[in-house]
């Protein structure tokens, strides 16, 4: 049962041939035998969710009078970055260990309301800074194709509960790859959505400008379902676009017949991994056997990417951050006798090294005499990024890439080089910088560690992408192969 995707279990549920508590107690069954060896999950909700599974089989029993969604009933595993009522919400770090939000994030309330089951928190870098999940000050998670081996990160729990048939659905956030990275390195889908199509109420802010919630999936007809709930404008989040939204799972067709598919040549070029890139290759063959007109594009200024984002993102971080000083939210220092000592003890206990060095670089960013050079400056870089990017889908329906330069690292590898961590990003942060919607879907092993294949789409084209990862999945098996936990 937890091996199932959600429209599946949705199709046994309307049957009457299982029930939700069924399915959670046989999701919570697996997340015992595998949390030891994974570790996935900061919190687990269990008796709140076997409520919701029962409130979900009272729905259940009274359809099709009554028509249910598709999530009702299935469980779902949620970032631990993102606002649950009365559930610890930690961000993976020291500073919020004991924060309980009185509310929930706007997609925990969509997911709800759509008969969902909240069965627990996962595991991220804190604050959703890094790449590998071992920023969490909780602990590590490890990827389960390979337990020496990273998830990912920053949702990288959420991948792994993912791969591991921990969670049939999981919510991420991408701020700069976030959520395809760990996607990739665990063999699932991941959709970043275009910035400002879902709401980011209730989700807590690294990068404003940057943060996109999305979802983490077994295949891509799920992706289409959670995105159907999550998508849409919210009063409470007013970068929330009021645009309508679409039938996703409408999109889900296999044809890209005459589709101009864009292979971006900086990404195939030095620094990918060979292997790496002979999979996108072949994922290119693929597109290109099935139809679609294949174009290489170039977009010059990926280049500078990784720097103007590490300088736009730490300067919003250190911003956003600032709340936390120990006096409204979280965790505050004992060892203070008067309030500036307890400010800055409170943050030099609740941060952890990464999340430092983020707000020191992003103040000095933003520090009178260097905002022109450094923070301006990228905010220049940015809008070419957006001109490249305005250009190759000009010509382009979509564009593919890797996800990731690499296959899943090694536990340790890069934590004492925080720079060659950051370039684990090179082919995701662009689409952030830019505010488009990409997807990450497995196109191919390495090493018995799975490749990640990155479909980016013109803003608020996720129909597009999905179409294309739709055909592309249902014409090729790499995501039928699971890990052996
Ligand atoms: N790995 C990138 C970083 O460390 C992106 C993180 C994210 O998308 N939240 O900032």
């Amino acid at each position: 049962m937890h091996g199932k995707t959600a429209h599946e279990l949705h199709n046994l549920l309307i049957n009457k041939k299982t029930s939700s508590v069924e399915i959670t107690q046989a999701v919570f069954a697996r997340i015992e035998k595998a949390e030891d060896k994974i570790r996935a999950y900061v919190t687990l909700n269990k008796e709140e969710a076997l409520e919701q599974a029962r409130a979900a089989d009272r729905q259940i029993s009274r359809s099709p009078d009554i028509p249910i969604s598709q999530l009702t009933g299935i469980p779902v595993a949620v970032k631990d970055n993102m606002c649950t009522k009365g559930i610890l919400t930690t961000c993976s770090s020291k500073i919020l260990s004991n924060y309980i939000p009185p509310y929930d994030a706007t997609v925990v309330t969509k997911l709800k309301e759509a008969g969902a089951v909240i069965i627990g928190k996962t595991n991220l870098d804190e604050f959703a800074m890094g790449s590998s999940t071992e920023n969490s000050a909780n602990h590590v998670t490890r990827n389960p194709w390979n337990l020496e081996a990273v998830p990912g990160g920053s949702s990288g729990g959420s991948a792994a509960a993912i791969a591991a048939a921990e969670a049939i659905l999981a919510t991420g956030s991408d701020t700069g790859g976030s959520i395809r990275q760990p996607a990739a390195f665990c063999g699932v889908v991941g959709l970043k959505p275009t910035y400002g199509r879902v709401s980011r109420y209730g989700l807590v802010a690294f990068a404003s400008s940057l943060d996109q919630i999305g979802p983490i999936t077994k295949d891509m007809t799920d992706a289409a379902i959670m995105m159907n709930v999550m998508a849409g404008r919210d009063e409470l989040d007013s970068t929330s676009v009021d645009l309508p939204v679409p039938d996703y799972r409408k999109a889900l067709v296999n044809n890209v017949k005459k589709m101009r598919v864009g292979l971006i040549k900086e990404l195939m070029g030095q620094g990918i991994d060979p292997e790496v890139k002979a999979a996108v290759k072949k994922a290119a063959d693929t597109f290109a056997n099935l139809g679609a007109e294949m174009i290489e594009v170039s977009l010059p200024s990926f280049e500078y990417a990784v720097a103007t984002y590490y300088l736009i993102a730490t300067a919003e971080a250190s911003s956003n951050l600032a709340r936390f000083d120990g006096v409204k939210f979280g965790r505050r220092s004992k060892a203070a006798k008067d309030i500036l000592t307890m400010y800055y003890n409170t943050r030099r206990e609740g941060f952890g090294p990464e999340v430092k060095r983020r707000i020191m670089l992003g103040t000095y960013a933003l520090s009178a005499g260097y905002y022109d050079a450094y923070y301006l400056k990228a905010l220049k870089v940015r809008t070419l990024i957006k001109q490249d990017f305005e250009k190759a889908l000009g010509a382009c329906d979509i564009l593919i890439s890797p996800t990731a330069p690499t296959i899943a690292f090694k536990l340790g590898e890069k934590t004492a080089d925080p720079l060659s961590m950051y370039l684990s990003d090179i082919a995701t942060i662009p689409v952030n910088l830019a505010g488009l919607p990409a997807i990450s879907l497995p196109c191919g092993f390495s090493n018995k560690l799975p490749i990640g294949l990155q479909i980016i789409g013109r803003a608020f084209a996720e129909e597009i992408i999905l179409r294309a990862a739709f055909t592309y999945e249902q014409n090729t098996d790499w995501h039928k192969a699971k890990p052996n936990v």
